[in-house]
């Protein structure tokens, strides 16, 4: 169940098994079957009946896991990679230009390792579809086969086709069109036939270089659709931690604030700052401010992301 919560583990669940935010592992549970990792033995017959979030020990009792409810999120974090995929920053990102939300109806061009159509499938549920396109068979046939496991098969419908080759056979339904394909320009003309008319129609191209942007937009405008505009996801880190607060002498003299106390210096200034005996609690306790600062330069170019939007079409008197 990606798109709703349940209490309790059951037969032939997908859940994500937990030992760190680096190493998580998705597990289909089946009874008679065991999973391992460097802490031991886990037996899936050992998880069913377990509530979602559960510690579970292992047999050797070496160590523990964390047996987590699958989340689209945590999903594109286990997903296993046939295709590259679309993360978070982009797919959050998306999803609110393309302002989806339950009740849409979108298209995506080409489904690949099925990441972003997790993400879809949660946002539009219940009443929405998603009908995505991959032309890899295999591919095709992977991804069906998960998002039956996974439940989504009511708010999926995944077909094997080449839209370059035979077009999307869908005219007037979808509210938004995605395309992560490397040639999209050449499919504008058929998300055109396949967003709706009587609405805003919304489009996003995902696509690695500017060149394709380039031919992207311009078959965008040749094709009648307005505020094409392009945005890159950049992911910048801040540490955020707690500092003493600076002495005000310090501040007034100009003197330059150390924030790299090491803990030695904080303890001593402390003690320093403590009265002999009595007094209130708060008396002599070090104020803390909490700062943040960039610790790394802004990474992870994945692609550049092209919007646009078709303007309802007007009818003439
Ligand atoms: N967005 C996906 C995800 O998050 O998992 C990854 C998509 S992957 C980068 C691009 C996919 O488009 C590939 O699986 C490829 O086989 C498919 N594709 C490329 N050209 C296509 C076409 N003409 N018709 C349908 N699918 C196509």
């Amino acid at each position: 169940m990606f798109h709703k919560y349940k209490s309790v583990i059951e037969e032939g669940d997908t859940i994500i098994v937990y030992v760190s935010p680096e190493a998580m592992r998705p597990v289909h549970v089946k009874s008679g079957e065991i999973f391992n990792n460097r802490f031991g033995s886990f037996r899936h017959s050992d998880m069913i009946g377990l509530r979602y979030g559960s510690k579970l020990r292992s047999n050797n009792d070496k160590g523990f896991v964390y047996l987590l409810h699958p989340t689209p999120a945590l999903w594109t974090q286990v997903v296993p990679h046939r295709t590259q995929i679309l993360y978070l920053p982009d797919i959050s990102f998306i999803s609110l230009y393309l302002d989806l939300r339950p009740g849409k109806v979108m298209i995506e061009c080409g489904t690949g390792s099925g990441s972003f159509s997790h993400s879809i499938a949660r946002t539009i549920a219940p009443t929405g579809h998603l009908y995505t396109f991959e032309y890899h068979e295999l591919r095709a046939a992977t991804a069906k086969k998960e998002f039956e496991e996974h439940n989504l098969s009511s708010i999926i419908t995944i077909e094997h086709r080449d839209v370059l080759a035979n077009g999307f056979g869908k005219t007037d339904i979808a509210d938004a069109v995605f395309l992560d394909l490397p040639a999209p320009w050449e499919a504008i003309a058929s998300a055109k036939d396949a967003l709706r008319k009587d609405t805003i129609g919304r489009i996003c191209c995902f696509s690695p270089c500017i060149e394709q942007v380039q031919a992207t937009a311009l078959a965008l405008d040749e094709h009648g659709f307005s505020e094409i505009r392009m945005f890159e996801c950049l992911a910048k880190d801040n540490e955020v931690r707690t500092v003493p607060f600076p002495d005000i002498e310090e501040a007034i003299n100009g003197q330059k604030i150390n924030f790299k106390l090491s803990k030695c210096d904080r303890k001593k200034r402390k003690l320093e700052s403590e009265p002999a005996s009595g007094g209130h609690d708060d008396e002599g306790k070090d104020a803390e401010i909490l700062i943040s600062k960039p610790i790394d330069t802004a990474r992870g170019h994945t692609s550049y992301l092209t919007f646009a939007i078709l303007a309802p079409e007007v009818e003439e008197e």
